[in-house]
């Protein structure tokens, strides 16, 4: 069996994955990044695209900006519709200058295989069997088959940056993690519209018919959602079914509406809020959806994943370098801290903005008084705002040897 020596074996070639490479990379620490699935797969796979300014910031910090300056869609606010009416939270005026970007994560993915490439390391795809061993040891091994060739690759840490369904957080034992869970009675059906986008900002809409939202991945591209039941069959949604939900939901009364198109793509997706704690067992460290999941109407868990490998790859330049073991030891307890108010606001922006089953007609009033209430409030938008745009970052890039001065948030 061709054995294979690295300093960090990655297990997942997601953004947490692919970003924990480079960082690694930036700093001369070898890594090997197994992924089972095919470099097409993965690029092609239709997900996030709401970037915080962080993480616009540290992409940039590592020389894997140009895609995203040259295509992302820097957004300075959002709108919030109800009662047929919509309402601008002014990100920039709210926070000192902060915005969003939107850029799909398939291109972050994509810029980031290519300058993985770049650097000539290790990056399988395709690979079988992939398990992690002896992670309680000095020596976890990372195992797995390519092109028909079992391999074993004796590693000083793995990162679990595999995914919810992943095999990395099952191989820590039962016991030793704390699960909290909550599902909600919904998902989201979502769909890629070949039209161009009617506004130049997202639209959060709360309708009496159940949650909607508007977006876009470029400027001929429309992305749009619908709340529906979580167990929902795609196939019971024509495109003509779904283009006349869309229209009943978010269509405002000053006629404001999305722009109807081809639908390229379309699914379902349930809706959940996951932490696994603590983030770490033995030499096995957990990132980004591997240890968490968010709902997605805060637009935080691709954020949440760049935050967690940004405090994780600090920490291996500590011990590398230094010898310090200090901040591997802490990096858990740093990482939960900014997950658990990415879970509070994206169970709030969730509870605020969509319908519930059981809701009597007093609970969508009180809700319609919510939004109203954070409408018309500096102080309640003021939160929204500093919240979307993304909270003060746990380590400085300088700890985690990126430029300094690429940093405009600051650190907590
Ligand atoms: C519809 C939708 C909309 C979203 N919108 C947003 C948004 O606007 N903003 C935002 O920040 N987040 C959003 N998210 C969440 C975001 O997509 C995830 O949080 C993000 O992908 C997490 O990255 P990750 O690298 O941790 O995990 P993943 O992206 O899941 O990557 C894990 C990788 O590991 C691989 N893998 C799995 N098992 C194995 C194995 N056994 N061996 C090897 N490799 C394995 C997987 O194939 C995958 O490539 C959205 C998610 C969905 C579904």
């Amino acid at each position: 069996m061709p054995s294979l020596r690295t300093q960090v074996g990655i297990v997942g070639a997601g953004p947490a994955g692919l970003l924990l490479g480079h960082l690694l990379h930036l700093n001369g620490i070898d890594s090997v990044i197994v992924e089972n699935r095919s470099r097409d797969y993965v690029i092609d796979r239709v997900r996030a695209g709401v970037l915080e300014q962080g993480t616009v910031d540290l992409l940039n910090a590592m020389g894997v900006g140009a895609g995203l300056q040259r295509a992302g869609l820097r957004h300075e606010g959002l709108y919030v519709s109800f009662n047929g009416r919509r309402h601008r939270v002014d990100f920039a005026e709210l926070t000192g200058g902060k915005a969003i970007t939107v850029y799909g994560q398939n291109e972050v993915v994509r810029d980031l295989i290519e300058a993985r490439t770049a650097t000539a390391r290790a990056l399988y795809f395709d690979a079988e069997d992939v398990s992690v061993d002896a992670i309680d040891s000095s020596s976890p091994i990372l195992r797995f088959r390519h092109d028909g060739v079992d391999r074993e690759v004796r590693c000083d840490f793995i990162a679990g940056c595999d995914g919810f369904h992943g095999i990395c957080r099952p191989s820590i034992p039962p016991a030793v993690l704390a699960v909290y869970e909550r599902a909600y009675p919904f998902g989201w059906l979502g769909i890629l519209a070949e039209a161009p986008p009617s506004s130049d900002e997202l639209v959060y809409t709360y309708h009496e018919r159940g949650f909607a939202l508007f977006s876009m991945r470029s400027p001929r591209i429309t992305r749009l959602y619908l709340q529906v039941p979580p167990d929902e069959p795609i196939g019971n949604w024509s495109d003509d079914a779904i283009w006349e939900e869309m229209l009943e939901r978010m269509t405002t009364r000053d006629g404001w509406q999305p722009n109807i198109g081809r639908i390229i793509q379309k699914s379902v997706t349930p809706m959940r809020s996951f932490v696994a704690a603590p983030m770490r067992y033995g030499r096995l460290f957990l990132a980004g959806d591997a240890a968490h999941i968010v709902p997605p109407t805060g637009a935080k868990g691709l954020n949440l994943a760049a935050s967690d490998v940004l405090v994780l790859a600090r920490a291996l330049k500590a011990y590398y370098e230094r010898d310090r073991r200090e901040w591997l030891d802490e990096y858990s307890d740093i990482c939960l801290r900014r997950v658990w108010k990415a879970q509070r606001f994206s169970w709030w922006m969730t509870s605020t903005l969509h319908r519930f089953s059981d809701e009597s007609a007093f609970d969508y009033q009180r809700q319609i008084a919510d939004l109203d209430y954070l409408t018309g409030s500096q102080a309640a938008m003021t939160s929204l705002a500093e919240q979307y745009v993304g909270l003060p970052a746990e380590v400085s890039f300088e700890s985690a040897g990126l430029p300094a001065a690429a940093q405009a948030v600051p650190t907590t």
